[in-house]
């Protein structure tokens, strides 16, 4: 039975653990899937590059109020599927070539199967092609296995046919319909890249708001803002899907009793959950929370000396920019057991990149609220600030909270143009606790720039 020093299951961010400081461990990496794991095969990157062009596609849509009037002559789906796909790849090839054939990697075994384990630091290795499974131990474990897209338990779905984030980039021509079950993130960026195109787009939400775990007053506004550009149904709970000729009929149940909704394809985006059950993380002694979530430490250990667990298989943020984080934390970690290092998971941001683009940081008011601390907020427009008026702008704006006694900032909450990018220096000043005064007079801002939002928004709070 082959023993190694570390073996790695899953090549999204573990595949990076791997560098020259690990030349004389003999190591394995673990992948049932493509290289490069979902980031950039089904996730953040083409995601994206789609949602990119679909700003690009939806400006007639928008500049007509400036004085420019532009039309859309069309889209050419497979121009801009295969553009993308053939950019990603690529890379993703490019990344399992490394790791198999470079001489950077002579200490690496890569197990192109699926791991699963069988006990303690044991893990058996299926392979799809018929050949008889391996079974390899170790010292040193990394559970990088990411999750997967949660399927609802509705009557007649896997009958019908549906799609997933890991399926719809690749369909083979736009449909005239879609449905789209879900309202987090991956609902909300799909929504704006298939209407861009020309799609007409169909929002099926449990709840009353559409990403709701966003501050109210965000939510609040982006699902008015939807609801003027999909057709949205809140407060629906799905009863049961069908075919409908050559589409799907999904019957919904809402405040008006039971509904039928068309469309030619459907898209599942309810939510993902972690891989630790396929993994069989509790046959190794790891333990789970009922999320399915692996328990780990602040050093990113599990409950088992030795394995280590980092990104969506461990972390509720389930963000690149966390797995990533994670990764380097536990490169540290295995590199110097004797001085180890913690994660660092006080001030997680987000994006969400739909039509308007969201960004976030820290407290939401109603966490604010629900841990009984002293708080006070400000909220400035993107109609009040120079770029956003000349922009047109009337529905952004950025909302900030924070401590009335010390000035130091408990969360910030962005609608509008560009907000990935204008919150950024929000996520520096809390994460090197720099008060809101400070940074509000403490440096200049670049007038008639974008930031100027912050300035602004940072001037309102009403400070002790
Ligand atoms: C549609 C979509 C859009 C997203 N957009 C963003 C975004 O804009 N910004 C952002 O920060 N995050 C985004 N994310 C989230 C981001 O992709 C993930 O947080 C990140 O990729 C997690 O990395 P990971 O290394 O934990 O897991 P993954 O990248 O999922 O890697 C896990 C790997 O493990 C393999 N694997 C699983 N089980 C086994 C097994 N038993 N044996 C062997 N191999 C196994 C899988 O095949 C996979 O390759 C998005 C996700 C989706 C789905």
């Amino acid at each position: 039975m082959p023993h190694f020093d570390l073996v790695i299951v899953g090549t999204g961010s573990g595949n990076s653990i791997l560098d020259p400081r690990f030349a004389d461990w003999r190591t394995a990496i673990v992948e049932k899937g493509v290289f490069g794991g979902t980031c950039l095969n089904v996730g953040c990157i083409p995601t994206k590059m789609f949602v990119h062009t679909a700003d690009v596609a939806a400006t007639p849509s928008i500049s007509s109020r400036l004085g420019v009037d532009e039309d859309l002559r069309g889209v050419r789906w497979a121009d801009v599927r295969d553009r993308i796909f053939g950019r990603i790849d690529p890379i993703a090839a490019g990344g399992r070539e490394y790791r198999i054939g470079h001489e950077d990697n002579a200490n690496v075994t890569v197990y192109e199967g699926e791991g699963r384990f069988t006990g303690h630091k044991e893990l058996r290795v299926s392979f799809g092609d018929g050949r008889a499974p391996e079974t390899i131990t170790a010292d040193r474990f990394v559970l990088a296995a990411g999750g997967r897209p949660v399927i609802p338990d509705i009557p007649g779905l896997a009958e019908t046919g549906y799609h997933t984030s890991d399926t719809i980039m690749r369909i083979d021509e736009l449909p005239k319909r879609l449905i789209i079950l879900g309202s987090g993130f991956i609902g909300a960026e799909f929504a704006h890249v298939f209407a861009s195109f020309g799609v007409e787009v169909t929002v099926i939400a449990r709840s009353g708001a559409l990403l709701r775990s966003e501050d109210e007053d965000v939510s609040a506004r982006f699902t008015e803002l939807a609801m003027h550009r999909f057709d949205v149904r809140l407060h629906r709970k799905a009863l049961r899907a069908q075919r409908s000729g050559t589409g799907i009929a999904l019957e919904v149940e809402g405040p008006n009793g039971a509904e039928t909704v068309e469309g030619d394809l459907l898209l599942v985006a309810t939510g993902r959950a972690p891989n630790s059950d396929l993994l069989d993380v509790a046959a190794t002694g790891v333990s789970t929370l009922d999320s399915g979530h692996v328990v780990v430490d602040d050093y990113q250990q599990t409950a088992v000396e030795g394995i280590y667990a980092l990104g969506d298989i461990s972390s509720p943020y389930e963000l690149k920019h966390v797995a990533n984080h994670e990764m380097r934390v536990v490169q540290h970690n295995l590199l110097n057991p004797g001085d180890r290092i913690k994660a660092d998971h006080r001030f997680v941001p987000h994006a969400v990149f739909s039509a308007p683009q969201i960004a976030s940081v820290g407290l939401t008011e109603r966490e604010a609220r629900a841990r009984g601390i002293s708080f006070v907020t400000s909220k400035q427009d993107y109609a009040g600030i120079a770029y956003g008026w000349a922009m047109e702008d009337t529905t952004g704006f950025a909302k900030l909270l924070a401590d009335p006694a010390t000035g130091q900032l408990l969360g910030a909450h962005i609608i509008g143009p560009q907000a990935s990018t204008v919150i950024q220096p929000l996520i520096q000043a809390m994460s090197f606790g720099l008060d809101a005064r400070s940074m509000a007079r403490g440096q200049y801002w670049i007038h008639p720039a974008m930031p100027e939002l912050i300035e602004n928004a940072l001037l309102g709070l009403d400070l002790d």
